[in-house]
């Protein structure tokens, strides 16, 4: 589809986008029976689009205790701490260092394709390395051996909690030689080319086990953890997975669910992605392609001069450059508030200086429009897997559920926690109140240290 094809004038083609990105209750249910039908299959090791790989971890006691590191590598930084947990009563961060994935000037663009993995996870080494020389100080947080829990954020098929093979990068990251390669192995080596012999990585867990297991540290009723940041994901308690007695967080690797009403925009974004056909749910709902999305549609629009049309330079260059227009931005756009008198001035000069796009008080009223659509349309796809998942784990709603998500979109993205929350009360009515969903902020990184502990099998790691 092209705007050419939508001839007509801006509100027609309004019209369409907003029947194109309607999640209606209808959609919203029936999103959730299929999703629901592809837990089935993948858990009977039938085809589905969802992975259902088993993390060998299942609830912490809540009694883990003690200090331990944490590495978080994520999609967009790498981050490593020391945490002190304390059982109920928390937890504190005793030292952290994070370093972006992708430097501003380009000097250790890990995202690139020209980047090997001895590279990346000397890296990551060397973070862990500067971690823990602080504590040389601090004879209390001193140890002589910490056994670490590190924080993957990508799907990898598990032999066991400390054996994980990555299946495929996603999020656009290209490192060579990390696809296939069993991800414990790459980093206990390059540990030893540290000489940090007193480091010793015992487990490691997808990003939405970690937000699961740092929620339900505290709260009995977690029993989903989920991401919506620059990717997504989630996953679940499952109570009778075949060949396990006991109950397993199952990782689905749920962004690449596609059993989804996807539409032009979203095949062009897939098109020229980096791994095409693959991640069609984080595709459509994630941070990392958000902005991207946006841009498609409002390139579209200002080329059949339906926007930004005010200016005598055409189209706004920003809308040229693929992924120029950032998530970020749409979180901007949608939090700024119009001035007294419903004038813009301040969104309206922003747009100039940073898009160079010259803009009407109704292009500002589109352009809100459009990308409160994009991002309402994530947090219902959202939903409606939420929704899919607890059909599965309790059908007839009979316990409570906490829903425990971490992730910048979740976080920052104005209104998108509202908008979840309300797809999920319109779909359950009565029932809605036995389910919580919370923010569970630096869960991730939070839950390596617990699976850590947990591990490890002592309260403690402490010398003293
Ligand atoms: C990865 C998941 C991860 C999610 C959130 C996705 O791209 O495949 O493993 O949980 O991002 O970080
Ligand atoms: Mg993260």
């Amino acid at each position: 589809m092209t705007l050419q094809a939508q001839t007509g004038d801006p509100d027609n083609i309004m019209k369409k986008l907003r029947q194109q990105f309607a999640v209606p209750l209808s959609l919203l249910l029936e999103i959730a029976g299929k999703f629901h039908g592809e837990i089935l299959n993948g858990l009977a090791g039938n085809k589905s689009s969802l992975k259902m790989l088993p993390s060998y971890l299942s609830k912490p006691s809540g009694e883990e205790t003690g200090v331990f590191p944490a590495l978080d590598f994520g999609g967009t930084n790498v981050r490593v701490r020391l945490l002190h947990l304390q059982g109920c009563r928390g937890f504190s961060v005793k030292r952290q260092k994070s370093m972006p994935l992708r430097d501003r000037e380009g000097l250790y663009d890990y995202t690139g394709a020209s980047v090997a993995a001895v590279e990346l996870f000397d890296f990551i080494a060397g973070i862990i390395e500067d971690v823990l020389k602080c504590v040389a100080e601090e004879p209390s947080l001193q140890c002589e051996l910490y056994p670490l829990g590190h924080t993957f954020s990508f799907g990898t098929y598990q032999t066991g909690a400390n054996d994980a093979v990555l299946i495929n990068w996603t999020k656009e990251i290209k490192t060579q030689g990390v696809e296939g390669q069993n991800i414990n192995r790459l980093l206990a080596d390059a540990l030893l080319r540290r000489n940090l012999f007193h480091v010793k990585p015992v487990v490691i867990l997808n990003d939405t086990v970690g937000t699961l297991l740092a929620a339900a540290y505290c709260d009995p009723y977690a029993d989903i953890g989920s991401i919506c940041g620059t990717g997504h994901n989630t996953c679940y308690l499952e109570q009778h997975a075949a060949a396990y007695q006991e109950p397993v967080i199952i990782n689905m690797e749920s962004g690449n669910f596609d059993l989804l009403p996807l539409t032009p925009y979203d095949d062009a974004l897939d098109q020229n992605s980096g791994k095409p056909g693959e991640q069609r749910l984080e595709k459509a709902v994630s941070g990392r392609y958000l902005g991207e999305l946006a841009r498609l549609i409002l390139k579209e629009l200002a080329q059949a001069g339906k926007l930004f049309s005010g200016g005598d330079t055409g189209p706004p260059a920003v809308l040229e450059q693929p992924y120029a227009v950032s998530t970020k931005n749409i979180a901007f756009i949608l939090e700024s508030e119009p001035a007294a008198g419903g004038k813009d001035e301040g969104l309206v000069k922003w747009l100039r200086d940073n898009w160079g796009a010259a803009c009407s008080n109704q292009d500002i009223a589109a352009l809100r429009e459009i990308l409160s659509m994009i991002a309402e349309r994530s947090a219902r796809f959202v939903a409606a897997t939420y929704l899919g998942i607890l059909r599965h784990i309790d059908p007839a709603l009979t316990s409570r559920h906490t829903i425990a998500v971490d992730g910048s979109l979740y976080e920052k993205m104005p209104g998108y926690a509202d908008c979840i929350a309300a797809a999920l009360s319109e779909a359950l009515q009565e029932k809605a109140g036995m389910i919580k969903v919370k923010l569970t902020k630096d869960g991730s990184g939070v839950g390596a240290a617990i699976a850590a502990a947990t591990i490890a099998g002592r309260s403690g790691s402490r010398k003293t």
